[in-house]
């Protein structure tokens, strides 16, 4: 019955079998719906459509090599999308629900788990919109919870090779005090212009620094940095910045490989003192950053001089996907079997 070709499954929709869904209406959730409908069917009037009420999540299923299929660090993604939601004043989804949910649009498409070894895996994206009616400026009263999933192959068609990063200073993704750290649909509609803009000038992606001064590192678009310097894993840290869970996990794999660990500020000029660069998040793991050129003052910050990435993101690309294929001991217990 499957004729998928997973080594070249691109990071795109492909159709399931299955969504589920939930729905908060007077005060309660209901039970999870299963749907095979990929249309959702809302009122024209839904404040999901007219005032940004939406936060999603992403996370990925991979079958190991024992045949398992493992889910990383679902409760974070519950987590977050609870701070999410409060954030833009839409009812959170319970963390069980949330769990729930997911494991069970895996067992309902598990023909679409990818085989072990293909690089491929299931992506799921849960989502939470206000379906209410309302033309005031008023959060909703009403809210739908979905999570679907699609097949998606090795970001790395490649291999695992360094990208080449702009810095944008004349667009902003978020505001200082504004909704960066939230995963909220809004942040990617600001930030679409600079990363086409970033694409049709020949960079796989666009640094975003500071809106308030411009001076220090903020993130990738949809990825956090990190830098690699004296045996130091440096990230920045920001009200703006969506805590990647990706870049929690290497945090950890750091300190336990023996590394120092720095979350803080990080000026621009730092970058010409960084060993190794890398972006973040579950799409990709890890993206090893070749160079970064500052697109206003033409400033090229170089790192993997030899066009193959560094040491230390190698390391940490080899581990994370380690464990989250059930091949290296999950010791951090960061995986659910499903
Ligand atoms: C989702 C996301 C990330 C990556 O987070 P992970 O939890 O590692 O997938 C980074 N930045 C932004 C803006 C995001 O939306």
């Amino acid at each position: 019955m499957n004729t998928i070709d997973w080594k070249s499954l691109p990071f795109g929709y492909v159709k399931t079998d299955y969504n589920v869904r939930s729905y908060f209406k007077n005060g309660q959730w209901s039970p999870l719906e299963v749907s095979s409908d990929e249309n959702l069917n809302i009122h024209m009037a839904s404040t999901c459509l007219h005032y940004g009420q939406e936060a999603f999540e992403g996370m990925k299923a991979f079958r190991g090599k024992d045949g398992k299929i493992r889910l990383f660090r679902p409760d974070e993604n519950g987590k977050r999308l609870e701070l999410s939601a409060k954030g833009v004043m839409m009812q959170p989804v319970p963390i069980d629900l949330f769990v729930e949910a997911c494991k069970k649009v895996i067992k309902l498409n598990e023909r679409f788990v990818p085989p072990y070894g293909e690089g491929a895996s299931l992506y799921l994206r849960p989502m939470l919109i206000g379906v209410g009616p309302q033309v005031g400026v008023k959060a909703s009263a009403e809210y739908m919870f979905v999570v679907f999933a699609t097949p998606v192959g090795p970001y790395f068609k490649e291999g695992f090779k360094p990208i080449k990063v702009q810095i944008v200073r004349d667009f902003d993704r978020a505001a200082p005090l504004g909704t960066g750290l939230f995963k909220v649909g809004g942040n990617y509609a600001s930030s679409l212009v600079a990363i086409d803009r970033g694409h049709k000038e020949g960079f796989s992606s666009v640094l975003f620094l500071d809106a308030k001064e411009k001076k220090y590192i903020d993130e990738a678009g949809p990825a956090n940095f990190f830098g690699i310097k004296n045996n130091t894993y440096v990230t920045p840290d920001s009200h703006t910045i969506l805590r990647s869970i990706t870049n929690m996990s290497l945090r950890d794999l750091a300190a336990d490989m023996g590394m120092k660990v720095e979350t803080r500020q990080v000026p621009v000029e730092e970058l010409g003192t960084f060993e190794e660069a890398g972006a973040c998040g579950t799409a990709a793991v890890i993206s090893p950053i070749g160079s970064i050129t500052d697109r206003e003052t033409g400033k090229v910050y170089e790192y993997c001089k030899d066009g193959k990435a560094g040491k230390v993101c190698t390391q940490f690309y080899e581990r994370l996907r380690g464990i989250q294929e059930g091949e290296i001991d999950d010791k951090f217990g960061w995986n659910v079997v499903v």
